[in-house]
């Protein structure tokens, strides 16, 4: 059944004598229009903006898809006597080393060597870390060099196991939730010693924070510890263990887990290189692990999203969004710029938009913008411009809105 809804239409903001375009600014639902109809949701729609695959990143639409940055900043534990982990003067520069391979790693990502002749697409991850600000204010730098005997060791085997207690986390940690925290602790220098432990890179997540052993103790190049570091984040960022078949995702094939091919089973063949599983490669996350990723950073209120650098709040009015072909858009979308639905082009929006502070969507005389369920608003406490409908004498911009949708932020 076809319901009449409304919109109210602010402001004829623009009637042009050359073209006869005559613009509708629409910033809120109230009244009905002839150009803007509302009908239920179509038999058989199920809503899209769940499902990984949506948030994918494609490459051919570099303002929709731009690389998302994650704030981080890092802790170096040591004892008392500050023997068992580097200073201030090396941990930096160590630090910066890790980083530095870990992004370049995210940027080459592999193809997936499982399931064996598996034609699974790879994408760029299109996210990357970055240091958080220097706190000027109080001359707070993102590397902290603490000094505490009870809680600067790390231990993940063993009766004296502490890689999952919180002591640590809870006493050192700064700007909680909104950066991502990691220690670096070393491995209780008792077990480096003993001849029946062996120390390992390892690491835990928890929360939005991250600690890794392993760092100082075994003496290694510092891009070794590279893989180690996306492993741990991208479970902050939501990712599963991929060797287990219920991580959520079709393309991470359920597999033995093996470090590397040995000839024999369970490890002959070919064996993981996928980030999420323990393998001497680590180098692959599939377009669904990514996709999962951005998912989180595009859900308000997740964890992931306040981890990120607020991109989408800087407007950008120098390029536009141009749909000059039929587009769906079925996950949500942060976005710096204008959208301009060209003339004879339909632009379908099944999710979240938030659009930047000053920016609109423009609905061209004879182009059509449907809603399904969609939500468009600011997600940075500002106002954008909200929907330009547009129309001449002989075409009309159309929107047509399915099931609830809502239109909020726009200025009066
Ligand atoms: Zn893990």
């Amino acid at each position: 059944m076809k319901v009449v809804w409304t919109l109210l239409l602010c402001i004829v903001l623009f009637s042009s004598c050359n073209n006869k375009i005559i613009s509708l600014r629409i910033c809120d639902l109230a009244q009905s229009n002839e150009h803007i109809s509302h009908f239920d949701v179509p038999e058989g729609y199920s809503s899209t903006c769940r499902e990984p695959i949506n948030y994918a990143p494609d490459s051919n639409y570099p303002l929709e898809y731009y690389k998302q940055e994650v704030r981080i900043n890092v802790h170096y534990m040591d004892a008392e006597k500050g023997k068992y982990n580097f200073d201030r003067s090396e941990g930096e520069l160590y630090f910066d080393q890790i980083m530095e391979n870990a992004i370049m790693r995210l940027e080459i990502n592999e193809k997936m060597r499982l399931p064996e002749g598996n034609e699974t697409p790879v994408l760029a991850a299109y996210f990357t870390y970055v240091l958080r600000d220097m706190d000027t204010e109080v001359g707070r730098s993102p590397y902290a060099f603490h000094k505490d005997d009870d809680l600067y060791w790390f231990l993940s085997k063993g009766k004296n196991r502490n890689n999952s207690r919180k002591e640590v986390l809870i006493k050192y940690q700064q700007d909680e939730g909104s950066v991502l925290n990691i220690f670096i602790q070393p491995t209780h220098p008792d077990s480096v010693a003993s001849k029946t432990y062996t120390t390992d890179i390892t690491g835990i997540a928890m929360g939005t924070t991250v600690k890794i052993a392993g760092v100082y103790e075994l003496g290694l190049p510092a891009w070794q510890h590279a893989t180690n570091l996306n492993h741990e984040i991208a479970h902050i960022l939501g990712l599963s263990h991929s060797w287990y078949r219920n991580d959520g995702c079709d393309d991470t094939p359920p597999n033995s887990n093996c470090w590397n091919s040995s000839g024999k089973p369970p490890c002959e063949g070919p064996t993981s290189n996928n980030m999420m599983d323990y393998n001497s490669s680590q180098m692959a996350l599939t377009p669904c692990q990514i996709g999962k990723i951005h998912r989180n950073f595009h859900k308000q209120d997740s964890k992931q999203r306040k981890l990120l650098v607020p991109q989408w709040c800087e407007s950008d009015d120098f390029q536009s969004i141009v749909i000059d072909r039929d587009r769906k858009w079925l996950g949500s979308k942060d976005l710096k710029n204008d959208v301009i639905v060209k003339s004879g082009n339909t632009l379908e929006i099944y999710c979240r938009v938030s659009m930047a502070e000053g920016r609109k969507i423009t609905v061209e005389p004879g182009a059509t913008l449907k809603l399904y369920n969609a939500h468009l608003h600011n997600d940075c406490g500002d106002t954008w411009e909200g929907i330009d409908l547009q129309s001449t004498k002989r075409k009309n911009g159309k929107i047509e809105m399915y099931g609830k949708c809502s239109i909020e932020n726009v200025i009066k």
